[in-house]
């Protein structure tokens, strides 16, 4: 597996994670198998990613300028991730506080 297949494997990893965070708790689904339509959320991100025409300069989707995401998508996502993302912290501390730092550096670069 080449540099970028890693990377976009680990950002899918997360998102994956985070869907399934956000069904168990929100549509009290077993955490094994998702719910249909977050199912289907999780097959567009694939797609999404699959081809993301920036995936070897930029780090994360949620840090990127290119809004690949449909709107509506957008905002679901984004819901999901402030939902899962605290508690992502202690699944897997390392990619959340690499993503973290990501994030902070791309606000910072916009007032700047
Ligand atoms: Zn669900």
């Amino acid at each position: 597996m080449d540099k970028l297949e890693h990377k976009r494997k680990q950002e899918l990893d997360t998102v994956t994670e985070m869907i399934g965070i956000y069904c168990r708790d929100i549509h009290k689904t077993d955490g094994i198998k998702l719910c249909p339509s977050c199912q289907e959320l999780l097959d567009y991100v694939e797609k999404r990613l699959a081809a993301c025409p920036r995936m070897e300069d930029k780090s994360f989707c949620s840090a990127c300028k290119t809004h690949c995401y449909a709107p509506h998508r957008r905002e679901i996502i984004q819901k999901i991730m402030r939902y899962s993302g605290p508690k992502m912290i202690f699944r897997s501390p390392l990619l959340v506080i690499k993503h973290k730092i990501i994030q902070w550096l791309t606000a910072r670069e916009k007032i700047l």
